[in-house]
């Protein structure tokens, strides 16, 4: 009999993403588009289901011949009912039943899931937490997602929301999260509050390469300018840098302490910090979490880049 092959599609803010996947995490074929968010649910719907389709046929297979079909989508999602709940970087969609849209038009079912849970399935299945139990992942970028996996299976929680790592509150008067609340792991860590810190430090004037670059247009700074500051031995920067670290460390510790897990992995775009990102956290681990969780956890940096998401929605389909 031929080897089970899975596709898994990954809609994101601004990408279409879908592959042809085998049980072993390989890629056979794949497509990629832009997401017509601005077109609105049922033109990303068509997009998505041409891509899907591009690559199936790439792989020279039919939609019928496949073991499964996965979709992640950003969160907050009701996998159980196949809801994408209201994205905020997908304006306009509210509970759009996408599972069955789109399904609908491949004529196939499809298992839904949100993309930090799905992420973190694939960094289970084939990356860095291979085997891993309980295996922590947490997404650094825009915002902080997350997932806890127990013998390989999602924490889901009552109603689907748990793993929201980046709603921890670590500082009650710290700055105002999306969320609505105060000090958020969020609001703290994350490259929106990297960039919101450092634009704050130029428009005060204090003195850096980042103020010398940016003074008359501090809104331009991001998370990537304030690495790229850090790197060149910009002091300012490296504090904002180190500050926002040492909070992602704090909420780590938390996280150890809490759940005992075998790995802690790390993904999402300020995973490209490396070193920057994986000292500070580690030695907040190893100064607060408790001594025996602290010692036997191993905290690494995702190794899926960015195929998690098409890995992670066939691995769900699995
Ligand atoms: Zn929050």
């Amino acid at each position: 009999m031929a080897e089970p092959l899975y596709l898994g599609i990954d809609l994101g803010g601004t990408k279409i993403a879908t592959a042809v996947v085998s049980r072993g995490g390989e890629i056979l074929a794949q497509a990629r588009g832009p997401t017509p968010a601005r077109h609105g649910v049922h033109a990303v719907v068509r997009a998505m289901a041409a891509l899907a389709t591009e690559a199936v046929n790439e792989a020279a297979l039919d939609l019928r011949s496949l073991a499964g079909v996965g979709l992640g989508a950003p969160g907050p999602i009701d996998a159980e009912a196949g809801l994408v709940v209201s994205p905020p970087n997908l304006p306009g969609w509210r509970n759009v039943d996408l599972a069955e849209l789109l399904g609908e038009m491949l004529h196939t079912r499809l298992v839904l899931g949100n993309d930090a849970n799905l992420a973190a399935l694939a960094e289970h299945r084939f990356g860095a937490g291979r085997g891993c139990s309980p295996l922590v992942y947490l997404t650094v970028s825009t915002g902080i997602g997350g997932a806890i996996l127990l013998d390989g299976k999602l924490l889901s929680g009552v109603r689907g929301t748990a793993g929201e790592v980046g709603h921890m509150v670590l500082l009650p008067q710290g700055p105002l999260c999306g969320c609505g609340n105060r000090g958020c792991l969020e609001a703290l860590a994350s490259g929106t509050a990297i960039a919101r810190q450092a634009r704050e430090s130029v428009r005060r004037g204090v003195p850096s390469a980042l103020a010398e670059r940016f003074a008359s247009q501090p809104e331009l700074v991001t998370a990537a300018s304030v690495a790229e500051a850090a790197r060149g031995g910009d002091l300012e920067a490296l504090i904002i840098l180190r500050t926002a670290m040492d909070h992602l460390g704090r909420g780590v510790a938390n996280l150890v302490s809490l759940l005992n897990p075998e790995r802690v992995v790390i993904g999402g775009g300020l995973a490209s910090l490396g070193p920057d990102l994986l000292e500070p956290v580690t030695a907040a681990v190893h100064r607060l979490a408790n001594p025996v969780a602290a010692s036997s956890v191993s905290i690494l940096l995702a190794e899926l880049g960015p195929d998690a998401g098409v890995l992670g929605a066939a691995a769900a389909a699995m």
